[in-house]
């Protein structure tokens, strides 16, 4: 057909596209993002894969607002968890889209779901990164012990990955996955939820209402507004009006059919959430609305196989591994129950740690697991992967690739990677707003 005018003609190519790199890395969330970054900053050529349309993972697309396992436990509350954790910590609160305050007998920050987002993507801009967006890794080439080469599914077609060494942030352990390897799967299920923001919201009257008020609300009236949780938390948000809502619970099965179920019945949830605190608490809710639904937040699903595995036995000890590469001292907080959290607070000297060794699948030498889905026993990885470790594994992740080259995870020199993140073991720093806190223990929240 002739050329029409300001037209030309088009046709698929069958070649798919290819990309290669040092480094890949599955997953934008916590754990995915910190590996990307400081592998660059290690020097490594980065490609960082995720099959959402923008990087962040749950942190973003899932609204989760708050970032826990940061800090020790107790009266003076130091943080535990630096490397690329410091420059966004401190760009967040100086632009006031990060805080402080206290819960679970430590601090926690409270972050703008937005502002995380922009400070990856101008991190990821101003370096050489990669970034590959709306990609979903469907197949991985493995010979022996090695993957070689990735195949993702994007709207424009194939892409092929090849890297000397990946990471598994993918919070599903998708690399194991496909590369057919045996996985972990907890026997009960593991709820995930739906987070939401209100806004329109009087804020003043929610930060004075005690939790247990709603909670009774929730026990009492749920039933009648299609609820099946009946705990969690509101909190309010730095735009005025806002409250963030993490008081939904719900399946997370590993099929697309039904999980789009699962985060629209979970949706209809938060409905029925806001329906019956106008009903309750018309003063604080009656011009209230639904702000954001998040993506449907997933907690626990798959994990690997690795050289060891975090035991509940050995969190609740504060046992220390030789290969310990992280730490965090946040509670063993477990979804199995669809009404209510189970929560194990812990002591104020209580830390417990990471060893290197739950990164590293059994089977793969060019591989590294970090985040939700490495080796831990379902109860102990429920005080595991919340972002502060996340963060912390995806340093570690980083380091030990940048000592891999092409030689074996298997066979990393543990004792120098430990040197190389030496302050995510030893040193435990005071932030600027700790002293605050310090003197205002007396208040401490009872919840996230
Ligand atoms: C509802 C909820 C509330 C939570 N509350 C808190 C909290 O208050 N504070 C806190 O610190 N933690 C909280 N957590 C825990 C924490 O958010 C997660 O455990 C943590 O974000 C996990 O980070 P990650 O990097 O391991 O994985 P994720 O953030 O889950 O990122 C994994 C990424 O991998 C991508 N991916 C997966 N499969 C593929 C594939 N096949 N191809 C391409 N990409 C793929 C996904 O798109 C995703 O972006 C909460 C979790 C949930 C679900």
């Amino acid at each position: 057909m002739a050329r029409h005018p300001g037209m030309r003609t088009v046709r698929r190519t069958a070649q798919a596209e290819a990309l290669s790199a040092d480094l890949c890395v599955v997953g934008s969330g916590a754990a995915g993002l910190s590996a990307a970054l400081e592998a660059r900053a290690l020097g490594l050529s980065v490609i960082m894969v995720d099959a959402a349309p923008q990087l962040g993972g749950q942190a973003v697309n899932s609204a989760i607002g708050t970032i826990c396992g940061l800090y020790a436990n107790g009266m003076t509350p130091g943080r535990v968890t630096h490397g690329v954790m410091d420059p966004m910590l401190a760009e967040l609160t100086a632009s006031g889209q990060a805080t402080a305050r206290r819960a679970r007998n430590t601090l926690i920050i409270d972050y703008s779901v937005n502002g995380w987002m922009r400070w990856v993507e101008r991190q990821v801009l101003a370096t050489d990164i990669m970034p590959v967006t709306g990609a979903v890794l469907r197949a991985v080439e493995r010979q022996d012990r090695r993957i070689g080469t990735l195949h993702l599914a994007t709207r424009w077609g194939d892409l092929a990955v090849t890297a000397d060494s990946f990471v598994d942030a993918s919070g599903d352990a998708v690399l194991s996955w496909l590369a057919g390897l045996d996985l972990q799967q907890a026997d009960t299920d593991i709820h995930g939820t739906i987070m939401a923001v209100f806004e329109g919201v009087d804020t003043d009257i929610v930060n004075g209402m005690p939790r247990e008020t709603y909670h009774a609300a929730m026990r009492a009236r749920g039933d009648e507004f299609g609820l099946v949780r009946h705990d969690g938390f509101l909190f309010p948000l730095a735009e005025p009006g806002k409250v963030l809502a993490n008081m939904t619970h719900i399946e997370t099965p590993q099929d697309p059919v039904g999980l789009a179920r699962a985060g629209m019945l979970g949706r209809a949830q938060v409905d029925g959430l806001l329906a019956l605190f106008k009903a309750e608490f018309p003063d604080a809710f009656a011009e209230a609305r639904v702000a954001t639904y998040g993506q449907p937040g997933i907690r626990q699903t798959r994990t690997i196989e690795g050289r060891s595995r975090i035991t509940v036995d050995g969190v609740r000890a504060g046992h220390r591994p030789d290969d310990a590469i992280a730490r965090c001292s946040w509670p063993i907080e477990l979804h199995t129950e669809m009404a209510d959290t189970h929560w194990e607070v812990f002591a104020d000297d209580h830390m417990h740690w990471i060893p290197f060794g739950a990164m590293v699948p059994q089977g793969l030498d060019n591989v590294i697991t970090a985040g939700r889905c490495i080796d831990a026993e379902p109860a102990a990885l429920a005080s595991v992967r919340v972002m502060g470790p996340c963060f912390a594994m995806g340093r570690a992740a980083a380091n030990a690739a940048a000592q891999v080259g092409a030689g074996s995870f298997h066979q990393i020199d543990v004792g120098a990677l430990q040197t190389a993140i030496a302050d995510n073991l030893e040193t435990t720093t005071d932030d600027p707003w700790t002293a605050a806190f310090v003197s205002e223990r007396g208040r401490e929240a009872d919840g996230v």
